[in-house]
């Protein structure tokens, strides 16, 4: 759906890896992409991990999610959402997401807040299971912004933090301001299929510099800092993103501008057809500017759907619908919701288009 672009100094910075042979996590490359995707983002500080994954897992632990808390996200989400929730020992709960936006609804995240929460001593609790809501997980999906800035108001009006799933989302902004510094925390991924890549990677951005800290601590196994001494003070992961993976990372940071280009490029052709036949293309809102990382069309129903990918996948193009909703799979189904009515609209009627750039407009 989105191959990778390596037209950078991709393979001079990896072989700048082996020839020193610092290809672990320990290595020059680690730090200098922090730097550049803190100044990229306008954030004031960055933490390379693994895998996105990896990033939202270590963000819910940094704001001190446990066992029996609840999150609040939404269903229309890739597997990693949830999981990482699931790795804390807490539960999510979906709430609903708009139909333009696809990601989380600020009026359905603020009636839900109405019906069921209550704060007590500055802690949100859900009033009905006595369970504590100690963060809010909203996801950018496709790299389509979420109404962030409401979304944000409402969660801090009940004291809940916010980490921003922008694992799709490098490169897309909301109010010029870069998606994932909106939140307490931000998460980016570095997977094969996103718009820049590691092969596998993840990041969490943050201007809370004591949230840093800890992430970094938390994702070197815990590891205090000594001559020669192994003393780790808490459960910790080997979490921290090796050299090689950075090595690429600092290579395609360099490009994004270009890569970003390109896609917006191809994203106007496929509006300018879709438009011509009567298909709705997605398109960013008024206040956004999206990196368009997966392009999509909305079919009219779910049969329409449902015969435009079995007719592309025969010829030989490929075409894919949205995730099934979380609630839907057997390890989320008994989870909190709400009624889900745009999630299963748009569950029912997203495609996702080839979104890989073929020419290179440099
Ligand atoms: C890709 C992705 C992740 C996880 O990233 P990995 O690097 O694959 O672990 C998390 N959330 C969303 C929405 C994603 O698309």
């Amino acid at each position: 759906m989105h191959e990778p672009y390596f037209g950078g100094k991709e393979k001079e910075y990896l072989n700048q890896c082996i020839e020193s042979t610092f290809v672990s996590s320990v290595g020059p490359f680690v730090n200098q992409f922090e730097d550049q995707l803190a100044e990229y983002c306008g954030i004031q500080n960055a933490v390379a991990v693994v895998n996105g994954t990896a990033a939202l897992h270590i963000s819910l632990e940094v704001l001190g999610v446990t066992h029996g808390d609840e999150i609040l996200t939404q269903s229309l989400t890739f597997i990693a959402t949830a999981n990482a929730i699931s790795y804390c020992g807490a539960k999510p709960v979906f709430i609903d997401v708009d139909r333009d936006t696809m990601g989380m609804s600020p009026s359905a995240l603020n009636s839900f807040l109405e019906t069921n929460a209550e704060q007590r001593d500055n802690i949100c609790y859900n009033k009905k299971t006595g369970n504590r809501i100690s963060a809010c997980v909203p996801m950018h999906t496709y790299g389509f912004a979420a109404e962030i800035d409401q979304i944000c108001a409402i969660a801090r009006k009940w004291n809940i933090p916010i980490i921003e799933d922008a694992a799709e989302a490098i490169g897309s902004s909301y109010k010029e301001k870069s998606l994932g510094t909106y939140g307490d925390i931000g998460v980016f991924s570095f997977n094969g299929n996103k718009i820049i890549t590691a092969g596998g990677g993840g990041a969490l951005i943050t201007n809370n510099p004591k949230y840093a800290s800890k992430a970094k601590h938390l994702s070197t196994t815990a590891k205090k800092a000594h001559k020669y001494e192994f003393i780790h003070d808490q459960i910790g992961y080997n979490y921290r993103m090796p050299n090689l993976n950075a090595a690429l990372l600092c290579a395609q940071i360099e490009e994004i501008e270009h890569i970003l280009i390109n896609k917006r490029y191809l994203a106007e052709q496929y509006k300018k057809y879709f438009e011509s036949i009567d298909v709705s293309f997605r398109w960013e809102g008024e206040n956004s500017t999206a990196n368009f990382w997966l392009m999509c069309i909305e079919a009219k129903t779910k049969e329409e759907r449902d015969s435009f990918l079995e007719e592309s996948n025969k010829n030989g193009v490929m075409t894919r619908p949205v995730w099934e909703l979380m609630c839907n799979l057997p390890m989320y189904k008994d989870c909190i919701k709400d009624e889900q009515i745009n999630a299963q609209y748009l569950a029912e009627r997203i495609i996702n288009l080839p979104s890989s750039y073929r020419t290179h407009a440099k």
